[in-house]
């Protein structure tokens, strides 16, 4: 007696419904539609063979999925193209991206095609933080380092370049320390931010 397939897997916290089928082929081929994911798959491979190589098919069609998604429902480039004429230099931008497997930074900026990356997460932040980024990352065109030159450019073409920083910063210790926050103490934090506008007693 064989094992069944698996009918829904859940990566990222979002459960997609699985349909697999089993036919005459080499590879495991999967297509995500909506919030369905069809695999088809030779016809010896087990449940548990696939088990072990789905999630990482499934997440990269997920991130490619999210990423069109938000690349077709927001125009950053005018944004950007915005922040590149207040430097002192024109600078170009080509494009926009924003990007689901970008982990490590917020952005980039590549002076040989013009191209702005940024972190789709960004896209839920106040827009004066993306700015900042976007202000941030084409400023490295022109100081390569985070000098005191640097930091003046920025300061003259984003004013909003301090707070921005700190928002981030802020961002960064809540998304480290989020696994290992006391219950109650998650609880407080999600408390407080709901009733924003508040002032803290
Ligand atoms: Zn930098």
């Amino acid at each position: 007696m064989h094992e069944e397939f698996p009918t829904s897997i859940t990566i990222d916290d979002v459960t997609l419904m699985l349909i697999v089928q089993p036919k005459a082929v080499k590879n495991i081929n999967v297509r995500l539609c909506d919030q369905t994911l069809r695999v088809s798959v030779p016809l010896h491979l087990s449940p548990d063979m696939l088990n072990q190589v789905l999630p990482d098919l499934a997440r990269r069609l997920l991130r490619r999925q999210r990423t069109r998604y938000i690349n077709s429902v927001i125009d950053a480039l005018a944004l950007a193209r915005q922040v590149a004429l207040r430097f002192p230099q024109p600078l170009a931008v080509s494009d926009v991206q924003f990007t689901t497997n970008q982990t490590a930074c917020w952005g980039s900026y590549s002076t040989r095609t013009h191209a702005i990356r940024l972190n789709a997460v960004l896209r839920l932040m106040p827009a004066w933080v993306m700015e900042a980024v976007i202000a941030h990352e084409l400023a490295h065109s022109i100081h390569a380092n985070h000098s005191p030159a640097f930091w003046s450019l920025l300061r003259s073409v984003c004013p909003d370049t301090d707070r921005a920083n700190a928002f981030l910063e802020g961002v960064n210790w809540l998304a480290r320390a989020w696994e290992n926050l006391p219950a109650i103490e998650r609880a407080q934090l999600t408390h407080t931010s709901d009733k924003k506008g508040n002032t803290p007693a």
